[in-house]
């Protein structure tokens, strides 16, 4: 993240407007921990209200209301329409997470936000990050979450299953265009370089696993999981403390009216077989493509049973 936002910033430097230097992003959003990333992320479920005196101000478009499936309605991005009407002059780059919200809330928004979206960023001349650390490598049933939509963006970031999670590992991709305007910019290169970028070892990984997804029938084995999580967590919508069951691709969530007690349903979890991480009013899995049936039913059994 810290890379995409460094290479919106300098790309506009590179080409004479420094002035556009700030974000803007959509409520909700989860980018990570560090100082650039944090300022993007949701401002009220985020870490702003610590670290508000040295985070920077970014603009904030309203959360997609219109889920995964349902009609779309063109009022969904008219909020993300308005903050880039009035501040494109000031904007390098629109930044999050396409269709899938992950951290901030497991929220499945329209795939035609992200389409209009990357519409709106080239009439108001504005580059798009699309953060796929979360969604990328097949988790939502295509290979990125940015497909749903027929679109790509200006800048990717890639993580997490980019290694498996077996090692630490980003990715930060661009289009020509935006790397070309590097070999002409006044430093000539991108202004980062840390000790252990681009990792030998940790890009060893990252090839191999790449491998083994494509030599995989993931897209059969995602099916499959998302077949099974819609079947297998629906009985949880007539609890009462249930407000929604959604499955998209290898994610499960079951949202409830009121926060998760931590220290209640863990153990209960645990009890019936399954390590799960619940926050706030979620809870949810992703589980390996490689799980089997009877492993999977252990994990929504045992949501089911925590539930009880
Ligand atoms: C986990 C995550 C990040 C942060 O990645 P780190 O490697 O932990 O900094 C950013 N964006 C999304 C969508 C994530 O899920």
């Amino acid at each position: 993240m810290e890379v995409a936002l460094k290479v919106a910033i300098q790309y506009w430097f590179n080409l004479g407007k420094p002035e556009k230097n700030r974000f803007l992003t959509i409520r909700g959003g989860y980018h990570g921990d560090i100082f650039a990333a944090m300022s993007v992320c949701d401002p009220v479920n985020g870490m702003h209200h610590l670290f508000k005196a040295v985070l920077r101000q970014q603009f904030f478009a309203d959360v997609p209301h219109v889920s995964f499936d349902a009609p779309w309605n063109g009022a969904d991005i008219k909020s993300f329409a308005d903050q880039l009407e009035a501040h494109h002059t000031e904007i390098a780059a629109a930044i999050f997470e396409p269709v899938v919200q992950g951290a901030g809330g497991m929220w499945f928004y329209h795939p035609e936000y992200v389409r209009q979206a990357k519409a709106l960023c080239e009439q108001y001349d504005v580059l798009l990050i699309l953060d796929e650390i979360a969604t990328g490598f097949g988790r939502t049933g295509r290979m990125f979450a940015c497909e749903y939509a027929g679109i790509s963006p200006d800048i990717l970031c890639l993580g997490k299953a980019l290694t498996g999670g077996m090692l630490s590992l980003a990715a930060t991709l661009t289009t020509r265009r935006v790397s070309q305007a590097f070999a002409q910019g006044e430093a000539g290169v991108l202004m980062h370089g840390p000790t252990f970028m681009a990792n030998p070892l940790a890009c060893a990984v990252a090839i191999e696993s790449i491998a083994i997804l494509e030599d995989s029938d993931w897209p059969g084995q995602v099916a499959t999981i998302a077949h099974q999580l819609k079947t297998e967590l629906e009985p949880c919508r007539s609890h009462p403390a249930v407000k929604d069951v959604r499955v998209l691709g290898a994610i499960g969530v079951v949202e409830l009216h009121e926060p998760v007690d931590m220290a209640q349903i863990q153990p209960r979890l645990v009890e019936a077989g399954a390590w799960l991480r619940p926050f706030g009013r979620l809870v949810y899995t992703m589980p390996p493509y490689g799980i089997e049936p009877k492993e999977l039913r252990v994990v929504t059994e045992a949501i089911l049973r925590s539930l009880a």
